[in-house]
């Protein structure tokens, strides 16, 4: 005789399954989230351990579900059956997982195909788990209630991760994860409680059966809580680690903890439009603290503005470190006025002493800012614009701070078209050289010439060595010019020697990067031998920051020349930023003082400077030549003074080589 069995539920156990399968749907989507923005293999991690969170939910629901339901007999499972059903469990997320995050594909097919997948895994899931039931029973279904089941479980299971999907990139999106898990929760328990519905059981030995309902396996009911729970802690715990470390390492800077590069990132893809200021923060000559103290005091350094760069800011912005010595605050700031307050309390704060292991050092920043919507609203433009005045301050003289204008950037892209022009110039031949005479006041002649670079730039026309040289000496395209130009003033001075129109040296205007690479000396006595110029008849030109850097490799290369008979000038001689201390150390022969005493020449304290020059050029045996002379008061002070070499529009203007020869001719008629 065939026995229906009864089927009866606990209530408790029953919500029991119910929160498991919430939370472990709520687990692996937080875990999906993680797989859209990892890649390689931490990305193939958080996909395994998501699905297996996943499974072994819908798993663990399904068996906490199977001992809600009791009867008059107690059920034994098949293990390999029982293992089947949760691999399958597993499989069926893992492939839904791959569906929903490939290349985030977001379409509504991928969706639907997850879905269909997720509800496969979890009708698979409970149909093995019923077949791996060992106890002597029959089970028939009831056709209309299995229907009904599956499609709880694919729509549900669809409608769970279209929430996800669509709400995920929200800031606080945790709302919308708890959705998307209770309808989960609702696509696991609807399928299977409708599934047990479907359900009928009977038995066909009546000594299996006790005479009450056997209850619920309490213990049976611990152990798979336990299991799940276990598995939901290290999720929980995995997630709280990325979240906690992970996301710090990535989006801090090590160093100073400020917010780095993704961290800006971040905070841009976190909101659409910026409302306020970006400043942007660039210490000057940092990198000679690097390389003089050393690396470790270098980043002593940084870690201590960086907290003086905070404390400035306090609550009403953001700062990031984008790397090396940048910084960028983001400020809520838009009023001009506010802004420079800002900037300036963060130049005066940046500037005063910082005191690291016994040294005292002292930095100072340059500041670029750009205001939103003013500059623009996107992140692109507005930091573009806020570098773009950065580097207006810098030009402007360093420690100070510009909000961008559109001139800014005009001269920035006028300046890029340079750079890249500048690298044709040399073979389109747009380069030409004027001549501009050196005076001796006292006998009234020309003692020397200084060789003046010009660019006739085909579309732009003439442009001032003032803007191209800075250019081509930051390209380096300042040494192939300077090779082409030595060689030409060694042309042009044998040749007139050769004709018999002067027997004086020309002078060529040296840059820092001649030295740095070190073919100077070689470059120089080819184009001597070359030409067949005898070498004291080229000069050249340094300013003292040439002198200053790379001091041994200088001198040694200055040495060099000397003793091959080249004469060494100082030029713009009181500008830079010298040690006088070892003016005598260096090999020259000529000082020139620079046009901007010369030009100040009727104010008391210039008098005394241009006159101490003199008196010093003389004591360690040089020669001084005043450069920019312009009026007769300035040659009668100078003359006075002691020095009686000059060079400016008073004598003569930089010239083409056939006005020099017309002069020099006129000067060969004239009776003496
Ligand atoms: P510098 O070597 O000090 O050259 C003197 C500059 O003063 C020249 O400007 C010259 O035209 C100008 N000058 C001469 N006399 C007077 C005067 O009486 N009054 C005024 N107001 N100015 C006068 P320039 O030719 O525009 O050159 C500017 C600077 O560009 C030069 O300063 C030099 O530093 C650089 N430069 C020019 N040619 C070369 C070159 O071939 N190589 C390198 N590395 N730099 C060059
Ligand atoms: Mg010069
Ligand atoms: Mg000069």
């Amino acid at each position: 005789m065939i026995h229906e069995l009864d089927l009866h539920y606990n209530n408790w156990v029953i919500i029991l399954s119910y929160l498991i399968a919430v939370l472990a749907s709520y687990s692996a989507l937080n875990m999906m989230g993680k797989i859209y923005s990892s890649k390689g293999t931490i990305r193939l991690i958080w996909m395994i351990s998501g699905s297996l969170v996943m499974g072994s939910g819908i798993w663990s629901m399904h068996f906490v579900g199977m001992l809600a339901s009791y009867s008059s007999i107690s059920f034994q499972y098949d293990p390999f059956l029982t293992l089947i059903s949760a691999i399958s469990a597993v499989i069926a997320s893992y492939i839904a997982f791959c569906v929903v995050t490939y290349r985030k594909n977001e379409g509504l097919l991928s969706i639907t195909i997850a879905g269909f997948l997720m509800g496969c895994g979890i009708i698979a899931m409970h149909y093995i788990g019923m077949a791996a039931i060992q106890t002597e029973i029959s089970i028939t279904y009831d056709p209309f209630l299995w229907v009904l089941s599956a499609m709880i479980s694919f729509v549900a299971a669809y409608a769970a991760l279209f929430l996800f999907i669509r709400f995920r990139n929200q800031r606080k999106n945790y709302t919308w994860k708890m959705i998307s898990a209770l309808i989960m929760g609702v696509a696991i328990c609807g399928m299977h409680y409708t599934g047990m519905s479907a359900t009928s059981m009977h038995i066909q030995d009546p000594h299996l059966m006790h005479h009450t309902p056997t209850g619920v396996n309490r213990y049976m009911v611990l152990g798979v809580s336990f299991v799940m729970l276990f598995i939901l802690v290290i999720s929980w715990i995995a997630i709280f680690l990325d979240r906690h470390l992970l996301e710090k390492m990535a989006y801090r800077d090590s160093l100073t903890l400020l917010l780095n590069r993704n961290g800006l990132l971040d905070y841009f893809d976190s909101k659409k439009e910026v409302h306020g200021s970006i400043m942007f923060i660039d210490l000057d000559r940092f990198k000679t603290i690097n390389d003089t103290l050393g690396h470790d005091i270098g980043d002593l350094l940084l870690i201590e503005v960086a907290k003086r760069l905070k404390n400035c800011v306090g609550h009403g912005g953001e700062v990031f470190r984008l790397g090396g010595d940048e910084f960028l605050i983001i400020t809520k700031e838009i009023k001009e006025t506010q802004l420079l307050d800002l900037s300036h309390k963060i130049l005066s704060d940046i500037t005063k002493a910082c005191f690291i292991q016994e040294n005292e050092l002292y930095i100072t920043a340059s500041i670029g800012i750009a205001t939103s919507p003013i500059h623009g609203t996107d992140r692109k433009s507005l930091m573009r614009r806020a570098d773009t005045a950065m580097y207006h301050a810098k030009n402007n003289g360093k420690n100070g701070a510009s909000i961008f204008t559109q001139e800014m950037e005009d001269v920035q892209i006028r300046r890029m078209a340079l750079e890249k022009d500048l690298k044709k110039a040399l073979i389109h031949q747009e380069f030409f050289i004027l001549y501009q005479p050196k005076w001796d006041s006292n006998q009234d002649k020309m003692v020397g010439l200084e060789a003046l670079l010009r660019w006739n730039h085909p579309e732009l026309g003439l442009i001032s060595p003032m803007e191209f040289i800075p250019i081509s000496e930051e390209t380096g395209i300042i040494v192939p010019i300077t090779h082409w130009m030595l060689e030409s003033v060694c042309w042009q001075n044998k040749s007139w020697q050769d004709s018999n129109l002067i027997n004086i040296p020309i002078s060529v205007n040296m840059s820092i990067r001649l030295f740095e690479s070190n073919s100077l000396v070689h470059v120089i006595r080819k184009a001597l031998k070359k030409t067949e110029l005898e070498a004291k008849y080229l000069e050249l030109e340094i300013t003292e920051s040439i002198a200053m850097n790379e001091v041994e490799n200088t001198m040694k290369q200055l040495q060099e020349l000397r003793s091959l008979g080249v004469r060494i000038s100082m030029d713009d001689f009181g500008t830079g930023y010298s040690s006088l201390g070892s003016l005598d150390e260096f090999p020259i022969d000529i000082l020139k003082i620079d046009q901007s005493f010369i030009r100040k020449i009727n104010i008391e304290s210039k008098k005394a400077i241009i006159h101490t020059i003199i008196m010093m050029a003389h004591n360690l045996n040089m020669e001084v030549i005043a450069e920019g002379v312009e009026t007769m008061e300035q040659v009668s002070f100078l003359k006075a003074n002691g020095c009686n070499l000059m060079q400016g529009y008073f004598y003569g203007k930089p010239s083409l080589p056939i006005n020099i020869e017309e002069m020099l001719m006129k000067k060969r008629l004239q009776p003496n």
